[in-house]
């Protein structure tokens, strides 16, 4: 059998990516906040990892606050009501990824009523922190998901000394973590500060590309240690890709298959932080989450704060509806994003963004022939060989795949969005990857 070199170059990856157009049409959209919609679904499982389980039975009064859904396992997160109100009902229903999912389904009372056990948590130490961050529900708001006590509880923490803040921002259209900078400088500076406390940090560095001078001015202003720092950015996609951020801010680079922690750093998202704060302050778990609405056929584009299980179709409405058909919605943005097959699907924690375009932009170009202008190559920020991959994917070799590396791909969407051929290579990708998780099985 042929033995093929895996063509992996690694190179600065800050220099690799594409430069993707901003069209950060709300970046100076202050956020507005929607009113309590007609009902909430709560999904049972908005983060990675394992689902929580449903602590609330039909026709149960809750609160503001009140736990909802368990965390299960190690790596799982709490879910909490946004409205007080009562449980209509608790169901299935079919995730966006596919998937059948447990959910809870919150019938608004309109009182806003707060959970009468809500209070600040007692945090003194490492441990009694990291348990405030478990019950908080706080996964990584960034479009991750990650469960933020994992994270900020890595294996090696003595290993580790910097903090760096994800404030990069790189997909088109999403102003959301902008907005926080702008609004929320101080809970931002806050939740810093706490995690470099309860976590022995040295120092932390806030990273944001350079096309948010407004952000980068303030948070530079407001600084008031030497122990924090903001990092400049270049404007360059993906460069809030958590290797490729750790690599333009510290010059270290992760180690294949390994975790920032594994070179001292802990990455965290803004908006991620910024809520942290609040919450050791105030004790009130995440149920509210700023999304930027926008695209061509967005009436009001603008930047709302939501209640987390709110049906997309309301936050539409609250934007003044649509002006054509929909032909493509995405929660999230247009290259990492996941395309919405129904709009009364709910707003989830980790969501950042509902774009939704019509017939002029929301329809993928027809692909031709690849040309083998090796430009997926030159643009993959992970090194990859997208073109030889998809070939070795399409002649199903498993050999090939493991050569070339696919378990690295991140699926950043970085190859479809250079490819002058206009190839679906980024799907291509997901579907190699899948094919080798399942042990080469199709
Ligand atoms: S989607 Fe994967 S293969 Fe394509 S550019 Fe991004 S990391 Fe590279
Ligand atoms: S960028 Fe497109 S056309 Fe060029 S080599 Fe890659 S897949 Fe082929």
């Amino acid at each position: 059998m042929e033995v093929i070199l895996p063509m992996i170059h690694f190179l600065d990856r800050s220099s690799l990516g594409a430069h993707v157009p901003h069209r950060k049409n709300t970046r100076e959209s202050s956020t507005a906040v929607m009113p309590v919609p007609q009902k909430i679904v709560l999904m049972m499982s908005q983060h990675i990892g394992a689902p929580a389980n449903p602590v609330v039975s039909k026709g149960d009064k809750v609160y503001v606050g009140t736990l909802v859904g368990e965390a299960q396992g190690a790596v799982s997160a709490n879910i909490h009501s946004g409205v007080s109100g009562t449980v209509a009902e608790i169901t299935e229903m079919i995730a966006s990824n596919g998937s059948m999912q447990k959910a809870v389904v919150i019938t608004p009372d309109g009182e806003q009523t707060v959970d009468p056990s809500i209070q600040p948590p007692k945090v003194t130490d490492f441990n009694s922190f990291i348990e405030a961050v478990r019950q908080s529900g706080l996964v990584g708001l960034g479009g991750a998901g990650f469960p933020a006590a994992v994270k900020l509880s890595p294996k090696n923490l003595d290993g580790v000394d910097t903090l760096l803040i994800n404030g990069a921002e790189c997909e088109p259209y999403i102003t959301s973590d902008h907005r926080e900078f702008m609004e929320r400088s101080d809970d931002i500076l806050d939740g810093i500060k706490a995690v470099m406390k309860y976590l022995n940090l040295k120092q932390a560095i806030i990273g944001i590309e350079k096309n948010k001078p407004e952000a980068i001015a303030l948070m530079r202003q407001k600084i008031d240690t030497p122990s924090i720092t903001v990092k400049v950015l270049p404007s360059r996609y993906p460069q809030g890709a958590e290797k490729t951020l750790v690599e333009s801010c510290t010059k270290k680079e992760v180690p294949k298959g390994g975790l920032p922690a594994d070179v001292g750093v802990i990455v965290m998202n803004v908006t991620s932080v910024s809520f942290l704060s609040r919450y050791l302050k105030t004790g009130m778990p995440l149920t509210k989450k700023r999304l930027t609405v926008d695209g061509d056929i967005v009436k009001e584009p603008k930047n709302v704060e939501v209640i987390v299980g709110t049906p997309f179709s309301e936050l539409i409405d609250f934007c003044g509806g649509l002006t054509a058909e929909p032909v493509k919605a995405i929660q999230g943005g247009p290259m990492m994003g996941v395309c919405l097959f129904d709009l009364s699907y709910p707003v989830l924690k980790l969501n950042n963004a509902l774009l939704v375009f019509g017939e002029k932009l929301g329809h993928l170009p027809k692909p031709s022939p690849c040309i083998r202008c090796g430009r997926c190559i030159n643009g993959c920020p992970m090194g990859l060989s997208p073109v030889e991959i998809a070939s070795a994917y399409q002649r199903e070799n498993k050999e090939e795949l493991a050569a070339l590396q696919i378990d690295l791909c991140m699926e950043c969407g970085t190859c479809t969005f250079v490819c002058p051929a206009k190839r679906p290579v980024t799907q291509t990708m997901k579907l190699a990857k899948d094919y080798m998780k399942k042990g080469g099985n199709a």
